[in-house]
């Protein structure tokens, strides 16, 4: 899969790889490994497949627009927004459902049009994120190198290019998602042409829309495209700035009500960060989670089953913490408005109730007590899959 040669490659050597690594993610002159233990650095001539897709974006300038272009854009962002969420994180990243080998790989088909590369390279980088969460070792936490780093900066990097497919053996096992995952400029160009085409096929039979091939493929491909990458960045950068913690995690992950209606669910990031295996990320019924409900209709039709719940003793925590933060909440309101007395009265009684029935040790345990018993539930997913089909 990789080529071995000379570590010490010229610069007209990496240029010439980073020419390949366009269509062959797995080639690595000198070794994946190396290029992985390199410092941080722009691969601004890998990168260059990226700056079009936002470059592309400046079409619809000239090819103009219609209602069906741009409503096509705003579907496909919220399609692939859910293919995002709903497969290549609750799938292939936590394995919190299963379903058929055919169906993982109709899963990763449907991850792969929202170019964020394969599902392979998108679920390592994103185990990583658990176990080094807001760590220096955390490739984007935007604590440790700043919001842009965090949001766009670190897929730019030559050393998080490549694939560690030794941290992902369970999905490793399946040689069609390892071809996917290497080759994995396919699905998106034929995502592209598709919609072109489709323009084409508009233009021929139903003028009245008023659409042609530039505007689908501006509107449906590069705008939709750029705007679901910052949409999901969205969640490597601001998910660890903006919001209210719940879960004193071992990370900075919060939960807020923008992010989720940008990500279709994915801003409870802090309960998901408590309960990674858990299908569904928003714990109330409240906290709005569209991803999950995707998921429960995809369950009734049969395609995906064995939906993970969250256990009884996380949403005990979670009211636990919830009664703490109102009780500090109220607290802090009296300490600000003191000439409403009647806090004065219901907070020591709220805090008298609080201490007799929840033991509040837990809620204000040490910022990263939970880590290592939550960094686990990372460690077991990679294990190489089982000899018999785990998802038949
Ligand atoms: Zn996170
Ligand atoms: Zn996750």
């Amino acid at each position: 899969m990789t080529v071995s040669l000379p570590s010490c490659l010229s610069p007209l050597h990496r240029i010439l790889a980073a020419f390949v690594q366009w269509f062959d993610s797995d080639h690595a002159p000198g070794g994946a490994e190396k290029m992985r233990a390199e410092p941080d650095r722009v691969d601004w001539v890998r990168c260059i497949p990226f700056i079009i897709l936002h470059a592309g974006c400046l079409m619809v300038l000239w090819a103009g627009w219609s209602p069906f272009a741009v409503g096509a854009a705003v579907a496909l962002y919220f399609l692939r927004m859910f293919a995002v969420t709903g497969i290549y994180h609750r799938y292939f990243s936590h394995k919190t459902y299963r379903t058929s080998r055919v169906g993982q790989f109709l899963l990763a088909l449907w991850g792969a049009t929202a170019v964020q590369r394969g599902a392979l390279w998108w679920a390592y980088h994103h185990r990583h994120h658990h176990q080094h969460s807001d760590d220096p070792e955390d490739a984007h936490s935007p604590h440790v190198h700043g919001f842009w780093w965090s949001h766009i900066g670190w897929i730019t990097s030559r050393r998080n290019f490549p694939t560690d497919y030794s941290k992902i053996r369970d999905l490793a096992a399946y040689p069609e998602l390892v071809w996917l995952n290497r080759f994995d400029t396919v699905v998106p160009i034929l995502f592209a042409t598709g919609l072109w085409g489709l323009g084409w096929l508009l233009e021929l039979y139903a003028p009245g829309l008023h659409t042609t091939r530039w505007q689908m493929l501006g509107w449906g491909f590069f705008v939709s495209t750029t705007a679901l990458f910052h949409g999901t960045s969205c969640i490597n950068s601001l998910a660890h700035l903006m919001g209210r913690r719940r879960f004193q995690t071992a990370d900075d992950s919060r939960n807020s009500w923008i992010l989720t209606f940008i990500t279709l669910g994915e801003g409870w990031h802090n309960n998901h960060h408590r309960y990674m295996s858990a299908t569904r990320q928003g714990f109330y019924w409240w906290e709005i989670d569209p991803t999950y409900y995707g998921l429960k209709l995809l369950a009734a039709t049969g395609f995906i089953r064995d939906l993970k719940p969250v256990p009884a003793s996380i949403m005990e925590e979670a009211a636990r913490a919830d009664l703490a933060g109102s009780i500090a909440a109220a607290e802090r309101a009296a300490l600000l408005h003191p000439e409403f007395s009647s806090f004065k009265k219901v907070v020591p009684a709220a805090a008298a109730l609080a201490m007799a029935t929840v033991n509040t040790a837990h809620v204000i345990a040490p910022r990263r007590a939970t880590g290592p018993a939550i960094r686990q539930q990372v460690g077991e997913l990679a294990r190489p899959a089982d000899p018999s089909p785990p998802h038949g």
